[in-house]
């Protein structure tokens, strides 16, 4: 009995260490990306394209884009370090309080904006008698951001919704839209570093593939949990449960 724990423990090993060398090599490509089309750009301006205002400004603005590309990648890295150290449920929740129509209030304009632009409508249902939750402020408006944010980036028409409900001792959440969807087979890896089911729409909305493996960290710190459902074509729902304030 003894070896066959040994050998299940070295399996585990093996397997951590497999995604630690993956985790490895998944930043050193995210990271090598835009750095690499930023030195290209600007040996090429440096090369005589900078002459040429049609040019200048096209590859200026290409060098803007990839360095705010870099620095996203490396707030959603920091962020995610950060919350990896204290995965021990509840922890990060614990003393903590937050009512979720202020940390909404906080990343409202952003989330409208957004929208706006893309010709969606945004339904937002919070009870105004909604009980406190466990978990600061600043980590709930961060989680209603990245959720609100992929409901808005990866839907082409329709609506996205954030609904709130009371149950005992937690507040469910539900976090909708009628976008593209996921498919079946590729939900269980969503909340993975870096997993994407579509890299290329992922990359062109600005995505780091790191949003969802925040969330999710955040949450399960905090003692909730999530889970999402979807369907192709149709739409998906985030259900998010998190505890309230003792
Ligand atoms: P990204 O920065 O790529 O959006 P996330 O970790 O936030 O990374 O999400 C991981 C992947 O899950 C996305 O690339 C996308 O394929 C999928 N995804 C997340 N939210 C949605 C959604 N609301 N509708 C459809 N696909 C989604």
């Amino acid at each position: 009995r003894g070896a066959v724990i040994v050998m299940h423990d070295v399996t585990e090993l093996r397997r951590l260490e497999q995604m630690r060398t993956e985790f490895v090599a998944n930043v050193s490509h995210e990271l090598r990306t835009p750095l690499t089309s930023i030195k290209g750009f600007v040996e090429t301006l440096l090369d005589g394209a900078a002459d040429v205002p049609s040019l200048r400004e096209r590859f200026l603005k290409i060098i803007q884009a990839e360095t705010l590309r870099l620095q996203r990648l490396i707030e959603d890295l920091l962020t995610l370090a950060h919350f990896e150290g204290r995965e021990n449920r509840g922890e990060l929740g614990s003393g903590k309080i937050s009512y979720l129509q202020q940390a909404y209030k906080k990343i409202q304009p952003v989330i409208l904006s957004f929208a706006q632009v893309k010709g969606i409508e945004v339904e937002i249902d919070l009870p105004d008698d909604l009980p406190p939750l466990s978990i600061g402020e600043d980590l709930l408006s961060q989680l209603l951001l990245n959720l609100l944010e992929n409901a808005v980036k990866y839907t082409t028409e329709g609506r996205v919704w954030l609904k709130a409900q009371a149950y005992e001792g937690a507040v469910r959440l539900e976090f909708g839209d009628t976008g593209c969807g996921i498919p079946e087979e590729m939900l269980p890896r969503i909340f993975e570093r870096f997993y994407r089911v579509d890299k290329a729409r992922s990359r062109e909305q600005g995505g780091t593939g790191l949003g969802l493996s925040i969330v999710k960290h955040m949450v399960e710190g905090v003692g909730g949990t999530i889970n999402v459902t979807s369907e192709l074509g149709v739409g998906t729902v985030f259900i998010c449960d998190l505890p309230r304030a003792k």
